[in-house]
């Protein structure tokens, strides 16, 4: 947000202006900042990288990348080069981390209605980002955590966040909030259109099952009497993004496509590359679709309550789906239990009453899908003996959170077997998190079927994460199992001291509060 601690900018939204930036940097890197390169110089001991922009925009947005870095580049419908930067060594992933990048950027021009403001729209992944992604004009920039492989794609990916930042180059960047009253005009709508491309890509069942499961976050935070409402400055992100997302449906569906479509491209038109606030939105709504939105203006965006009925009324007069979910349930037990894991129930309803009672899993509960199936490896850690072999699939699934979770029971199962267990897992690769590797490296060291050798090479590997080479998520799951098998020694200590001044929150708190728990 504050710019002007790097760049001399003025730290204020209201103060559009266009960057165009240069940048004189080593040799070997590849530059990067917002709008298009138009020139690319070496000198004699560094290169000079110039950008240009031709619209006006908030100084927060500026930014700059240099990296080692390859490219891919798809154009969208429209024209936009749509430029995918990846790690040379990562040319594999390049596919699952940007799958579907096209498809939603054609998506979201068309829905919008107002074509993509910007000369093109790159997207870089950087190491140790503090934020999942964020939307700088014509350059988002976005965790390396979420490069992934194939098999990981199933578990954790980045299409949320692809979209969502995205949907900031119109709802933030050519529209911008006057000030922080009217963040959800930035957060809500960004988490509503990238849930609307989901949608397009996902389903129907997946944009109501993903609207059902903020309301019912909502209506926890209701319940713990810390609910704010949306134009409340101070709102938490569950609100901005969430609640935000909520009331652009619920208003949808109150004043009809046509005129929430119209009235967003109106918006757009009228307050382009300028500031604006909620009553900018509420009135063109208002005005096209000719109604007053006072009364719902009060329960959605000045009341602190979430309106839990409304959106549940909602989900179930649209979704039978969702309508089911609800249904099945079997908190308390009852005679329909037993054949819903294999009735032709949605996975999410299954995956539901697995977690209400894992001990209904059987031989037939295998049959399911993936997302069924690694339920069934979380949440059964009692696994009895006539499942063994249906457990033991699960180490062959296309996940790696099911692959972690089934090996590590199977093994607190069937320690007998631990050998082959390991065997079976050595080399698969995991999330660029290292979970997997690392539950394996202290499987094998704990399990005293290895040679001392061996175990000291894991425990060698093991400490090596803790490296600041290493991204912060990996070196938090470093530093926690040392911690746990109590082999922080010399260069492990050194690697805490130093995380102590991560700019990581997160791994600079976990490392302070090990160091002093070591005390
Ligand atoms: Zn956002």
């Amino acid at each position: 947000k504050y710019t002007s601690n790097w760049l001399p900018s003025i730290d204020d939204m209201n103060d559009k202006i266009e960057f165009d930036i240069s940048i004189a940097a080593p040799k070997g890197y590849q530059a990067i900042a917002n709008g298009k390169m138009k020139l690319k110089m070496t000198n004699y001991n560094y290169d000079l990288w110039e950008y240009d922009m031709l619209k006006p925009m908030s100084s927060y947005l500026v930014a700059l990348v240099l990296g080692k870095y390859d490219k891919k580049v798809e154009f969208s419908k429209s024209g936009i080069p749509l430029e995918m930067y990846y790690y040379p060594e990562d040319s594999l992933k390049f596919e699952p981390t940007y799958r579907y990048t096209k498809r939603m950027f054609d998506f979201l021009e068309e829905e919008i209605g107002v074509p993509y403001p910007w000369q093109n729209y790159k997207q870089v992944p950087v190491h140790d980002f503090l934020y999942a992604g964020m939307e700088n004009t014509s350059l988002t920039i976005f965790a390396d955590t979420f490069v992934t492989d194939s098999i990981g794609f199933n578990d954790r990916n980045y299409i949320n966040v692809n979209a969502h930042e995205l949907a900031h180059q119109w709802f933030g960047n050519l529209v911008t909030e006057t000030s922080g009253t009217h963040h959800w005009l930035h957060e809500g709508f960004a988490s509503y259109y990238a849930l609307l491309a989901e949608q397009e890509i996902l389903g129907d069942d997946h944009f109501y099952w993903e609207l059902y499961k903020t309301a019912e976050q909502l209506e926890a935070q209701d319940l713990a009497g810390s609910s704010t409402a949306l134009l409340d400055p101070n709102s938490n992100s569950l609100t901005f993004y969430q609640k935000g997302a909520w009331t652009l449906v619920m208003l949808r569906d109150k004043v009809g496509d046509n005129v929430f479509r119209n009235a967003i491209k109106a918006y757009l038109k009228k307050h382009e590359f300028q500031n604006v606030t909620t009553s900018d939105f509420l009135g063109i709504v208002e005005e096209l679709g000719d109604l007053d939105l006072t009364e719902f203006a009060y329960e959605w965006l000045r009341n602190d309550d979430f309106p839990f009925d409304s959106a549940m009324e909602f989900l179930k007069s649209k979704s039978t789906f969702i309508h089911e979910y609800i249904m099945a349930d079997c908190e308390a037990l009852n005679s329909k239990c037993y054949d819903y894991l294999t009735s032709d129930l949605s996975d999410q309803a299954k995956i539901k009453v697995i977690q209400q009672q894992p001990s209904l899993v059987n031989k037939q509960s295998f049959k399911n899908s993936l997302k069924v199936r690694q339920a069934i490896a979380l949440h059964l850690y009692r696994v009895p003996l006539e499942l063994k072999t249906e457990y033991e699939s699960l180490l062959n699934d296309e996940s790696y959170q099911t692959i972690e979770a089934a090996l590590f029971h199977l093994i607190n199962n069937f320690p007998e077997d631990t050998v082959r267990y390991l065997k079976k897992t050595k080399d698969i690769p995991g999330f660029n998190n290292k979970s997997l590797r690392m539950v394996w490296l202290v499987l094998a060291m704990t399990s005293d079927n290895f040679s001392e050798n061996e175990t000291e090479s894991y425990l060698e590997e093991l400490i090596n994460y803790t490296d600041p080479s290493f991204g912060f998520e990996v070196r938090m799951n470093a530093f926690q199992y040392l911690h746990y098998i109590r082999s922080c020694e010399e260069t492990c200590q050194k690697n805490l001291k130093n995380a102590t001044k991560h700019h990581n929150w997160r791994l600079q708190k976990l490392a302070k509060q090990l160091l002093k728990e070591n005390q």
